[in-house]
């Protein structure tokens, strides 16, 4: 079977568990366990991570200069990053940190060649630092990478939801999960999968994304496996899960 490469994006609060700031380390114990059981899988991971749980620029853009505010949230990213790296290597896990802002004492900088080599080798490369650029998210530098590293998908990862829904699935019984969504549909309705420039390069490259729970355990794995799960969204057209 060839191993699969994929670019898994996860939300900083991810990594602040119930305490929504910070890092947790049961929290990151957790997705640090769902990681590790895909690549004894044999498959090849990288991972964006985001900063929510520290800083978002757009919540400081009124008090400070907008690109300096968004300068902190790439800094945070990379703490995240680190952190992300210790739980994995806890697991016996190899991962390198690589951070389109240069910190060579603490991550590797952003190097293609070289993230394309980690990843031939089973290491884990956790990209830090967003795309290096303000305005800008941590989902568009999930979506550049995934075509840099010549991703066959982008998962999304979310929290205790299991797919896209046609409503908030917590307040409307009615809601129904998509099995799929075009690129289209995501940006027409203003559906929350990830932001409208991230899922546009996807568009323009054809890269496929697929929104799952990561915290339901094995979901990863199963994903990986074939299993469908969560919304995948493509040039395909809509279908929801038959209920
Ligand atoms: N950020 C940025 N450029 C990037 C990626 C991130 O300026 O390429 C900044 C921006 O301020 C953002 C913050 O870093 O709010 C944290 O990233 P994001 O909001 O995407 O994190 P997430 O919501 O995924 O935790």
């Amino acid at each position: 079977m060839t191993p699969r490469r994929v670019l898994l994006k996860l939300s900083g609060e991810f990594l602040a568990g119930g305490r929504g700031f910070g890092v947790a380390p049961d929290a990151t114990q957790a997705l640090a366990k769902e990681i590790a059981a895909a690549v004894d899988r044999g498959d090849q991971l990288a991972v964006v991570v985001g900063a929510g749980n520290f800083w978002r620029g757009a919540q400081h853009g009124g008090s400070m200069d907008p690109a300096t505010a968004d300068y902190v949230g790439m800094l945070a990213t990379v703490m995240n990053a680190v952190a992300l790296q210790d739980a994995l290597e806890q697991r016996g896990i190899h991962t390198r940190v690589q951070s389109a802002i240069s910190m060579q004492e603490v991550a590797e900088p952003y190097i293609r060649r070289r993230a394309l080599r980690h990843l031939e080798k089973g290491r884990v490369v956790i990209f830090g630092g967003g795309t290096g650029n303000p305005f800008f998210t941590t989902d568009t530098a999930a979506a550049l990478r995934a075509l840099e590293i010549d991703a066959d998908m982008v998962l999304m990862a979310k929290s205790r939801v299991d797919g896209v829904y046609s409503d908030d699935p917590h307040r409307n019984p009615d809601a129904v999960r998509y099995e799929r969504l075009s690129y289209l549909d995501v940006l027409n309705r203003g559906l929350e999968v990830m932001d409208a420039t991230a899922i546009s390069l996807c568009m323009d490259r054809g890269m496929p994304i697929t929104v799952f729970d990561i915290f339901t355990e094995g979901n990863l794995v199963r994903l990986l496996a074939g299993d469908r799960i969560g919304t995948r969204i493509s040039a395909e057209a809509e279908k929801t899960f038959a209920s």
